[in-house]
């Protein structure tokens, strides 16, 4: 899929997130070039290593940038190919399909355990978005101490820490319907404490995060 030309604001929005990486270089639009039946999604680090065992040239580290449902826009840790004339390419399939990635160079943080989780901006003026990202930045930090991938599609979690699972992704959950529902005003907050969720969880939502982590704080993994 042909990458429509990004808006004057979309421009501003990843120039912004760069500032929030503190990123030293510019966002750049880099060529998805796959390869075929070697590419896999999700796995850019083997697949640089795959297309340098073909190619040479190196690896180069940096962030892909994505716009997620037009209310946020993330960086990911990502790694590209960089030939030997300089000239960046990605070889791992697009999430979205895309044949060009935004991609801020990073070669600086190498990260080679991925155990960086993605960097979340609003880019709308609803402040439960901003009540969205604090619960996905909580399943990423969930997903780092307790939770530890089998393969592709599998990622096994430390015994008793389920519940805690269970209860952050609920809070997204019901917090994205919330975003999508615009009645968030009316509506009986996720807990079940019988107060609407604007006069209950949302007040509190970091502190409510933070109190379920710290139950499950004994339960490290590594
Ligand atoms: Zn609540």
């Amino acid at each position: 899929m042909v990458r429509k030309t990004l808006t004057p604001l979309e421009k501003r929005q990843i120039e912004k997130i760069g500032i929030k990486l503190n990123a030293e270089f510019a966002y750049e639009i880099i060529p998805v070039q796959i390869l075929e039946g070697i590419s896999r999604e999700q796995q850019c680090y083997a697949n640089v290593a795959e297309k340098i065992k073909l190619d040479n040239g190196t690896i180069h580290y940096g962030w892909s940038v994505h716009f997620n449902q037009g209310l946020i826009i993330e960086a990911e840790r990502h790694a590209v190919w960089e030939d030997e004339n300089g000239d960046l390419v990605c070889v791992t399939p697009h999430p979205a399909g895309y044949d060009t990635v935004i991609f801020i160079s990073d070669n600086t943080q190498v990260d080679p355990n991925w155990d960086t989780d993605n960097v979340r901006l609003n880019i709308t003026a609803n402040p439960l978005v901003n009540d969205w990202i604090t619960a996905l930045n909580a399943i990423g930090e969930f997903n780092r101490r307790f939770s530890t991938r089998i393969d592709d599609d599998i990622l096994a979690v430390a015994a008793g820490t389920e519940q805690a699972e269970n209860a952050l992704h609920q809070e997204a959950a019901f917090i994205y319907g919330l975003i999508l529902g615009k009645r968030a005003e009316r509506s009986d907050c996720f807990c079940g404490s019988s107060r609407k969720y604007m006069q209950c969880h949302h007040k509190n939502l970091s502190k409510r995060i933070e109190e379920i982590m710290a139950g499950i704080a004994h339960l490290t993994l590594r």
